[in-house]
């Protein structure tokens, strides 16, 4: 068991290194899009066959956008085995709960609104317990804990992190509010001083590259050079967005 934890510890630390040595827009985005596409994977491959899983997704399913990416897969009929038995078990409480508020809408009862709630939460019980959103996070939590003892125990790590693009909104708050529940109280304040400096630099340096771009267009600089704006856009799109799995997870 300790030499499984300790194995994981690795794998999670080469894979950190990973993604800070590639200078990517979010270091944290690239380890989730790894992740997400790992499970689609799984979810496409022998596990569709396997009785425990599918009682699992029966019960919990896959939000919208993790649906999607299984659907573009190009490989349907795993998914299509497992969206059966999902909708078999699945439909017969959204009948139940659409058919109670049929029976109740009419006036303004407590009732009414009740089950009209509970109506919404079976409706959308896919997208708040999506399976591939929970292991994506549950894994993120542990990617963000390595992160933040290599920046404590490695100064080779400390030197790729000082010198990253920063991250993505998302990954930002989520690594402050993390820091928070690990860090000493000293490490806090270092932590959280360089990780805003460099939030602040990245967002000034896509603000500066994004009204570059606007330029581009203007035939007064018809002598200016590109530079790094001609990916000012989607850089733009990853900081703001992110990948976005379920937050409520
Ligand atoms: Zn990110
Ligand atoms: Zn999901």
């Amino acid at each position: 068991m300790v030499k499984g934890i300790i194995m994981a510890y690795k794998i999670e630390t080469i894979s950190v290194y990973e993604v800070f040595e590639k200078k990517c827009t979010c270091p944290l985005c690239s380890l989730e899009n790894k992740l997400e596409a790992d499970y689609v994977d799984y979810y496409l491959g022998n596990a569709a066959m396997l009785p425990e899983i599918r009682v699992e997704v029966n019960k919990h399913g896959f939000c919208g956008r993790h649906l999607d990416m299984l659907a573009s897969a190009g490989n349907k009929l795993p998914l299509a085995l497992q969206l059966h038995t999902y909708l078999c078990e699945q439909n017969k409480r959204v009948e139940k709960a659409a058919r109670d508020y049929a029976k109740k809408c009419c006036g303004r009862s407590k009732s009414a609104e009740e089950s009209l709630k509970k109506l919404g939460e079976v409706l959308n019980k896919n997208n708040d317990e999506c399976l591939i959103c929970k292991s994506t996070q549950e894994n993120m939590d542990r990617y963000i804990q390595t992160l933040i003892s290599l920046y404590f125990d490695e100064s080779r790590f400390r030197e790729l992190f000082n010198d990253c693009n920063g991250f993505c909104r998302r990954h930002f708050y989520q690594l402050l509010v993390h820091s928070r529940k690990v860090c000493s109280s000293k490490q806090l304040e270092a932590f959280t001083q360089k990780l805003v400096g460099l939030e602040q630099e990245q967002m000034h340096a896509l603000e500066e590259s994004v009204e570059h771009f606007t330029k581009m267009f203007d035939y007064r600089s018809k002598d200016l050079e590109w530079g790094d704006s001609r990916t000012a856009v989607s850089r733009c799109v990853q900081v703001l967005g992110g990948s976005t799995v379920n937050e409520k997870k």
